[in-house]
């Protein structure tokens, strides 16, 4: 397939957050490391990302790709809590308080959406302000959203998610 494919399938098994690549924030950290057998992922056809399917009562499933490696899943648990340690006490503008403050990132939750007469559903991440609530904007967090937007619009125009039954 591709260089992805080949380090991913070179593993037995990599690190991945349950929620991967969201964190919940419900439970510490180091709890919601799991390991994962590569001989349980399916592959995307163009070898650009892969699922794991997993979940009680699910099944649920989470999409790698190569840009969520770090925090959203690992070949070591030490990768995954570093990427988090370096990104801890993040701030952002919140627009009630008026000020930076820091936020702390909610269990994302799946959105049905049309666009051009498709309806899908992504999973959609957001930020919070701790002091009041509010949400605020975050670059990467809207960029995720962005892109978990575009893939699964682009999915579902295809009608296609993958070669695995979901
Ligand atoms: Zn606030």
């Amino acid at each position: 397939m591709n260089d992805f494919y080949n380090s991913v399938m070179s593993h037995e098994k990599f690190y991945s957050l349950m929620y991967s690549p969201y964190l919940s924030k419900y439970s510490p950290l180091e709890e919601q490391i799991v390991e994962v057998k590569t001989s349980d992922i399916c592959w995307a056809k163009d070898g650009s990302s892969f699922i794991w399917i997993w979940g009680y009562p699910g099944p649920d499933y989470n999409e790698y790709t190569p840009q969520t490696y770090g925090k959203g899943w690992a070949f070591t648990k030490e990768e995954i809590i570093q990427s988090w340690a370096m990104d801890a006490q993040q701030t952002a503008f919140c627009p009630e308080c008026r000020e930076y403050t820091e936020y702390v990132t909610v269990d994302p939750v799946h959105r049905e959406i049309t666009v051009y007469g498709i309806t899908f559903t992504y999973v959609h991440q957001s930020a919070h302000c701790v002091k009041c609530g509010a949400e605020v904007y975050v670059p990467s967090i809207n960029d995720a959203n962005e892109e978990a937007r575009g893939t699964a619009y682009r999915k579902a125009e295809q009608g296609v998610t993958s070669e695995c039954q979901i």
